[in-house]
């Protein structure tokens, strides 16, 4: 097409947490291509295989269009075929059902399943609709399998969530450290960042660690393959030497450091009578200790010792020596990286704080090229499931709905009366799981994400919740997914620039982008839907008479105008929307509706660290990092001179803690839930692949993505093959306690595991792994350990 036909206009990208920007062009009310954007810093004009095909994302040729009901001779039945229903059919029927369960049950039997892939605002308005409106805490991200260890890891340390860097320290690192992360393909543009600093520094190191080749090792000057969970003694081992050779930093410990003994012996998460929980000591409190000193803390790691540690980790001492020298160095800035290889593990939450043990103890942290810095999955991991707090047990900015002032704070912005909040936590993810399927959960709405494809022990938790005749499950999505299958009602959505959206990516970066087309037919955002729906509730359907009569004023009234109407949300009229751009939901609601949330929202953290910059500055910024305070954004958390929030003279200040001190934590080893045995012989580690993003949902919907990498297949060690009488390419059953699938063998390619171990990525609707693996989280963070259990794989 001539150019001169075309209209471009910036967006992040849809796909991962890197939060790269795109210039996006439509013409004739289609996007038809995308580019990477120049001015913004995090790419820098280039996008990844993924960013580079996403102008296709929205043209698949099953899109969903209209809403689906179950029916049987016409009327809804569990086991009916989906048939073509109105908006407000699809409303009424859900409202009614919803009625009924909290009429029969309260608002504990009814639950939201989230995602990091809602918008800012959409996030926002489901966490109110829940924990305001319905009254419910039974609302989590899909986030919670993704980056809940990396969470409760900051909050357990720093007191604060989220990374104190940014990415401008890959310019500044000397070295380094990837822990359990794959950057290579699933942040691929910070690690064209990684590769270039690298190459273009001969003295610069890079140093992989994971429980398989992978093709971040490409790049390895330390190569590290440890047995799976090990990677908790070689951390330990690390901090050992630190302290043994007498390169801690000395003055930085005494002035910003304490110490805690972790509690221990805390469980699997698994349910009680499952053979492979442990009856643990500590599962009341399995994120509590007590203090210790650090001459104490010395003694505790002081076993860790390099022949311990090679021994169990089966790692050459040699490597693990430069490992450690990388950090005991005092000369050498180091980036530690990691992703799920940490946060997906049944201690998960202890590999976070000891990374940052490592970093605290040398002082390494928070100035550039030093950054203990956890990166997400999803595009907006950071910005709506952890700023915006939709997870079963937060509130907006840090905020947690156990602490009475918190709820207090909350209800006041939100201008509803004392009480309304529920103290006690929510359903997170897998306990949702359980709860529909024992019938304790009996209507529940699931939005952008597709659990019956990403959740563990699908057979047996999963799918016969969704499936229980007690329960009525809504599923919103733009593609027919695993998901939608299980759901009695699916509802089409709009996605990416189909709607106005905000979304916050791991270095804390806020990207705005503004509707540049059309949803299909009856498609509609997310947000619509949630605001939508809270027009069929009258205040007394929801709320019980004693609270109501607490703020007299909003009897008869709806959910729709105490929660959405309140004189903050629609403070903002129509006309401040951009006209050079479509805005369905504020058309449809008659005002500026995301600025509204935006703002309502934001009230939360400005003036308390997690200030964001006013909502016209993302629409001409190509994202910000917070907390903006007079316009400026923040590079380094924590450190005079580039942190508004540290006090004058005090050089760090960890601020997020009451005494201003992170916290070094005393973790031992412990193993995993289920290891290999005589039966079940080999590990399974779960993951992703370049092409795809997640379950696939989008990118197998892009021609060139798909044939790139049409279907999973088992990566097998060629001599784990031949033991068992197979060849690469055949057709194998991938056999656990809990389940099986069927895939082809791989003896070569880009994943190169080791003998007792086998790699399955998990994009493939057709090939769900998720039916074999374990479903044991971290007791902390209640985070699912994707990364190891124990698989059979015998030939068909
Ligand atoms: Fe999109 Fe992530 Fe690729 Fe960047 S690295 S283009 S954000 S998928």
């Amino acid at each position: 097409p001539e150019s001169s036909t075309l209209q471009w206009a910036k967006a992040p990208c849809r796909f991962c947490g890197t939060g790269c920007g795109v210039n996006v062009a439509v013409k004739d009310g289609r996007v038809v291509a995308t580019h990477g954007d120049e001015l913004c810093e995090v790419n820098r004009g280039i996008n990844c295989v993924k960013g580079y095909f996403l102008s296709k994302i929205m043209y698949g040729k099953d899109r969903l269009t209209k809403p689906l009901l179950r029916k049987k001779n016409g009327i809804y039945d569990k086991h009916g075929d989906f048939v073509e229903v109105s908006w407000d059919e699809a409303f009424d029927l859900m409202a009614e059902k919803c009625k009924q369960v909290l009429k029969d049950k309260g608002p504990t039997a009814i639950g939201m399943f989230g995602s990091g892939q809602w918008t800012i605002w959409e996030g926002y308005a489901g966490n109110k609709l829940m924990k305001a409106g319905f009254r419910s805490n039974n609302i989590d991200p899909n986030a919670r399998h993704c980056m809940a260890s990396a969470v409760m890891g900051f909050m357990r340390t720093f007191g604060a969530d989220e990374p104190m860097g940014c990415y401008n320290d890959i310019e500044a690192a000397d070295a380094f450290v990837l822990w359990g992360s794959n950057m290579a393909e699933m942040h691929p543009i910070l690690w064209t960042r990684v590769t270039d600093r690298r190459l273009s520094n001969p003295k610069v190191k890079v140093a992989v660690l994971s429980t398989f080749q992978h093709r971040s090792f490409d790049l390895a000057d330390i190569p590290i393959v440890f047995t799976p969970q090990t990677d908790l003694i070689i951390l330990n081992y690390i901090a050992n030497t630190i302290i043994s050779s007498g390169r801690v930093n000395q003055d930085f410990v005494g002035k910003h450091v304490r110490f805690m003994l972790g509690n221990t012996d805390i469980g699997y998460g698994l349910r009680p009578d499952n053979p492979l929980e442990l009856k643990a000591k500590n599962a009341k409190d399995p994120g509590g200790g007590q203090p210790m000193t650090y001459e104490q803390f010395a003694e505790f790691v002081k076993p860790y010792t390099l022949e311990y540690a090679s021994k169990h980790a089966n790692v050459d001492e040699a490597w693990l020596k430069q490992l450690a020298e990388l950090y005991a160095d005092p000369n050498i800035k180091v980036t530690s990286f990691w992703t799920m290889g940490f946060n997906q593990h049944t201690r998960g939450v202890w590999a976070n704080n000891m990374v940052y043990n490592i970093h605290l103890l040398t002082g390494k942290i928070a100035t550039p090229g030093n950054s203990p810095f956890s990166l997400t999955g999803q595009p907006s991991a950071c910005g709506t499931a952890r700023e915006v707090g939709t997870f079963s047990h937060r509130l907006p900015a840090d905020l947690v709905v156990t602490n009475p002032k918190h709820r207090e704070e909350a209800e006041h912005i939100w201008k509803l009366p004392a009480g309304t909040i529920i103290g006690e936590v929510g359903y997170h993810a897998v306990q949702q799981n359980r709860m529909l399927k024992d019938g304790k959960l009996n209507w529940y709405w699931v939005q952008c994400n597709n659990n019956m494809q990403a959740a563990a022990n699908l057979d047996e938790e999963t799918y016969p919740g969704y499936r229980n005749p007690d329960c009525f499950v809504i599923v919103s999505d733009a593609y027919p997914t695993v998901t939608c299958e299980a759901a009695d009602l699916v509802l089409p959505a709009a996605m990416w620039v189909e709607k106005e959206g905000a979304y916050g990516n791991a270095e804390r970066r806020t990207q705005f982008w503004h509707q540049m087309v059309q949803a299909p037919d009856d498609a509609r955002s997310d947000l619509w839907q949630l605001v939508e729906f809270s027009k069929r509730f009258k205040i007394e359907d929801v709320w019980p008479e004693e609270l109501i009569a607490k703020m007299p004023e909003v009897r008869g009234k709806t959910l729709y105008d105490v929660l959405y109407r309140n004189g903050n949300v629609d403070k903002f009229p129509l006309e401040q929307c951009d006209p050079a751009y479509a805005n369905n939901e504020a058309k449809a609601f008659g005002f500026y509706i995301q600025k509204g949330l935006f703002e309502e929202y934001a009230a939360f953290g400005r003036g308390h660290g997690h200030d964001l910059a006013p909502f016209d500055m993302y629409h001409k910024a190509h994202g910000l990092r917070w907390p903006v305070v007079n316009g400026k954004e923040t590079l380094w958390r924590y450190k005079e001179g580039s942190d508004p929030y540290v006090k004058p003279g005090t050089d760090w200040d960890f601020y997020g803690n009451p005494d201003g001190k992170a916290v070094i934590w005393a973790l031992p080893y412990e193993p995993p839930a289920e290891s290999p045995d005589a039966e079940y012989d080999l590990w399974l580690s779960t993951g992703r692949v370049l092409e795809h993003w997640h379950s696939g949902s989008m990118t197998m919907r892009v021609p060139e993505l798909y044939k790139s990498f049409p279907s999973a297949v088992c990566f097998m060690h060629p001599d784990d093959a031949q033991k068992r009488g197979l060849r690469r390419g055949d057709e194998v059953r991938i056999v656990s306690r809990r389940g099986e699938m069927l895939s082809r063998v791989e003896t070569r390619g880009r994943d190169r595991v080791p003998v007792g171990l086998v790699f399955v990525p998990w994009f493939d609707a057709a090939q769900l792994i998720n039916k074999a693996t374990l479903d044991a989280t971290d007791p902390i963070s209640k985070q699912t350990d994707y990364k190891k259990c124990a698989v059979k794989v015998l030939k068909v």
